[in-house]
């Protein structure tokens, strides 16, 4: 038994508080007290901690009645409440931390619940969440990683390792994808599907997308200088990096620094990525098209894109998602999964590439299936560019 603060934010209330004016506002926000007062445990302190947040602290509680209280605010708050009437139904998001398993402390107690508001209004709101669930564990792993990403940049913890992509006709290396590495001192090496979300959220990802670009660049520079043949560079470009007015221009830029023509860089955007802001993505990508470099789709197949729209981006290529190569050669129902998208970005003149091909049985069927080319394990591993440089050689 112990005591728990309970953080509370009116849903939408800035909404309402813009659209209907400060009186409407603050006297919903009195309406909301009374009703907290009346289900609260009495004599329960509550005090309004910001704009339309609320502190609530409940004492000689375990956690099975800090939920019913939760439970309780919610089912209280479910009745319309009626202002100049108006019936007005106001829901609440509560973040929860308790003392002391979470803190004696007020100020990281309060950050604590923070967080775990910040998870329950992202799980749809109107719903409470503790410090201590999976949920805010994420959030804190985020609010961690974003302090250490901030300082990444400058300390130099970034490198690039680089996967050759094979054309399947010839046998050979025709391109290379860059892929971003970070290795951070305090955490040691942390993946990029960990990382590049929360770079991405913070807009931090800007700064890296360009560090990205200019390196992958000079690498491949450096590989032409030397005599060799490294064929396309591909690079992955964020959301955030094709809303940057000027993003298209920086890419020119680059590509002159290094002497590089437009068509030896390729960029791979998500399917996502492209159907979550059509007008946008359809814009800088006219205008890549227009500079002459390469376009990709990538994890083609995890989105849900429409043929419709497929067809009016300037695409080049089609990257199939590892989801649906990796069950190729043991799954009659995801193999004609895969079969349809390559007859389908052949009808749209895109050539395509499967990822993530790790076995040989995977690879006789796209051998049977006209993919173009492969990218995987079975062939290579991304690797440091030392690496890449005895490949190219071979
Ligand atoms: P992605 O663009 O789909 O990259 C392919 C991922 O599959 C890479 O993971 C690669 O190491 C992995 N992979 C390649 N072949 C195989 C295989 O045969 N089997 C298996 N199991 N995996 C394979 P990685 O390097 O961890 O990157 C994860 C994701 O992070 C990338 O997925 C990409 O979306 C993102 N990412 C990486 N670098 C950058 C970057 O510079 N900028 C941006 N915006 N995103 C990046
Ligand atoms: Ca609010
Ligand atoms: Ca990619
Ligand atoms: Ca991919």
């Amino acid at each position: 038994v112990g005591a728990a603060l309970l953080l509370m934010d009116l849903d939408h209330f800035r909404q309402v508080n813009d659209s209907l004016g400060h009186e409407f506002g603050d006297l919903l926000l009195m309406a909301v007290c009374a009703r907290l007062v009346e289900c609260l445990p009495p004599g329960t302190p509550l005090v309004r901690f910001s704009g339309d947040e609320l502190v609530a602290l409940l004492e000689n509680v375990d956690r099975d009645q800090v939920i019913r209280v939760a439970e309780d605010v919610r089912t209280a708050l479910d009745t319309p409440i009626l202002i100049n009437d108006w019936e007005y139904r106001q829901s609440v998001s509560l973040g929860i931390a308790l003392i002391p398993l979470d803190g004696q402390e007020l100020s990281p107690l309060v950050r604590k619940a923070d967080l775990a508001l910040g998870c329950a209004k992202a799980a749809g709101r109107n719903t409470y969440e503790f410090y201590d669930g999976p949920v805010a564990e994420r959030a804190l792993r985020r609010h961690q990683l974003h302090g250490l990403l901030r300082q990444a940049l400058e300390r130099r913890e970034f490198h690039l390792h680089y996967q050759p992509r094979v054309d399947l006709l010839s046998g050979r290396i025709s391109g290379w994808e860059a892929l971003l590495r970070w290795n951070s001192p305090e955490e040691g090496a942390i993946g990029p599907a960990e990382f590049i979300p929360v770079a991405e959220e913070s807009g931090l990802i800007l700064g890296i997308g360009d560090w990205v670009l200019h390196h992958a660049l000079a690498q491949h520079a450096h590989w032409q200088a030397l005599g060799l043949a490294p064929g396309i560079m591909a690079i992955n470009v964020s959301p955030r990096q094709l809303r940057l007015p000027d993003f298209t221009q920086r890419i020119a830029a680059a590509l002159a620094l290094n002497r590089l023509q437009p068509g030896q860089l390729e960029i791979e955007i998500t399917e996502t990525a492209l159907m979550e802001d059509v007008s946008h993505a359809t814009l800088r990508l006219n205008e890549l098209s227009r500079l002459g470099v390469k376009l990709a789709v990538d994890d083609f197949g995890t989105g849900y894109s429409s043929l419709g729209y497929l067809r009016t981006f300037p695409l080049d290529r089609l990257k199939i998602d590892r989801s649906f190569v990796t069950p190729l050669g043991s799954d009659a129902h995801d193999e004609a999964i895969a079969h349809a998208i390559i007859v389908l970005a052949h009808s749209l003149d895109l050539t395509v590439v499967a990822e993530g091909v790790e076995t040989e049985a995977q690879l006789r069927y796209l051998l049977s299936n006209q993919c173009e080319e492969i990218q995987g394990f079975l062939f290579s591993r991304p690797l440091p560019a030392g690496e890449c440089e005895r490949l190219l050689r071979e």
